[in-house]
C-alpha cells in the first residue's frame, strides 16, 4: 500500500525531465500519440516473471527496458525474492551508473536509467516470521533460501530498508488520520527546489546524483556526526558504498528539515534505515 502511494508524493517534473521520459517511451513504442508530452513520473511495476532483457533493455535492435521506462520515476518490484536471480543481479550496475549500455550484434546503445527502486518482500515464505499474530510455519532452511535470493551487493544499493510490522485489524480501525499526500508532496517539492538551486552549476539534479567530489563539498560533517558515522561503519560492518549512500540520505533528510548543514540527528536517522536486516 505504501509503495503504491509513492507517485502521489513524488516531486513535480521539470520540462527537461518530461522531454527525456517522453523520448524513451517513444523509442520503446509505448507512447500514445494523443498524450503528447508525458506529464507524470513513471511508475513501472513489472511482473516477477520478467526476463533480464526486458528489465534492462535489449533485443535485436536494442530497446529500452523497464529500468529506462522508469527513468525519473519509480521501478516497483513487489515480492522481490520471486524475481529470477539473474533479473535482479542485472540491476546492480544501472543502480550505480544511472544508465545502461545494451550491446547486440546490430548496435550498442546507452539509455538513461535514473530510477528510484522500490521493492517489497516478506520476512519468510509464509510471511509471518517474527509476527505476534500468527506463528511462522517455515523451516530455517526455507527462510535462508528465500532471503538468499537477494544478494548482499543488491541489498547494499538499497538506501532505506524498513521492517514493517503487521497490524492487527482492530488497531487499523483506530488509526488516526495521517498527513495527506498533498502536504507531503509540498515538502518533497520544496526539498527538491533546494537541491536544484544548490546544484544549478553542476550537471546533477538531486542528492542521489552527488559525485564523490561534490559529496565532499555539500555533505561536510561536524565532529559529533563524523564520530557517529564512524561508529556505525565499524559496528554495522558497512561497505564504502553504504557509507556514501548514508551521507546522501542524510543530506536529503537535512533538506526536508530545511537545514543547510547535516546535523547528527540527520545522520542518525539515515543510519537507522540501514539496520533492518
Ligand atoms: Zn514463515
Amino acid at each position: 500500500m505504501l509503495a503504491k502511494r509513492i507517485p502521489t508524493i513524488l516531486p513535480n517534473l521539470t520540462f527537461e525531465e518530461a522531454l527525456e521520459i517522453t523520448k524513451l517511451h517513444s523509442i520503446a513504442g509505448i507512447l500514445k500519440s494523443e498524450n503528447g508530452l508525458i506529464q507524470q513520473r513513471p511508475f513501472r511495476t513489472p511482473h516477477h516473471t520478467i526476463s533480464p532483457i526486458s528489465m534492462i533493455g535489449g533485443g535485436r535492435i536494442p530497446k529500452p527496458g523497464e529500468i529506462s521506462l522508469a527513468h525519473y520515476g519509480v521501478l516497483y518490484l513487489d515480492e522481490l525474492p520471486e524475481f529470477k536471480k539473474e533479473t535482479l543481479e542485472v540491476l546492480r550496475e544501472p543502480l550505480e551508473d544511472r544508465e545502461v549500455t545494451v550491446s547486440r550484434v546490430m548496435a550498442s546503445l546507452t539509455y538513461p536509467s535514473n530510477f528510484m527502486l522500490i521493492a517489497s518482500m516478506n520476512p519468510c515464505p509464509c510471511g509471518y516470521y517474527g509476527s505476534k499474530i500468527r506463528p511462522c510455519s517455515c523451516d530455517q532452511r526455507a527462510i535462508q533460501r528465500y532471503l538468499a535470493k537477494i544478494s548482499g551487493p543488491l541489498m547494499d544499493r538499497i538506501d532505506i530498508q524498513i521492517h514493517v510490522k503487521p497490524v492487527e485489524y482492530q488497531k487499523l480501525e483506530k488509526f488516526s488520520k495521517g498527513e495527506s499526500s498533498a502536504t507531503i508532496k509540498e515538502r518533497v517539492n520544496h526539498a527538491r527546489e533546494i537541491q536544484q538551486k544548490r546544484y544549478k552549476n553542476y550537471p546533477i539534479l538531486c542528492n542521489s546524483n552527488l559525485t564523490p567530489k561534490l559529496l565532499e563539498t555539500y555533505c561536510k560533517l561536524d565532529t559529533p556526526s563524523k564520530k557517529l558515522l564512524e561508529k556505525a561503519f565499524t559496528s554495522l560492518q558497512l561497505s564504502a558504498r553504504a557509507y556514501t549512500r548514508i551521507l546522501k540520505v542524510a543530506r536529503t533528510i537535512a533538506d526536508l528539515d530545511e537545514k543547510e548543514r547535516i546535523e547528527v540527528k540527520h545522520i542518525a536517522e539515515a543510519i537507522q534505515y540501514r539496520m533492518n536486516h
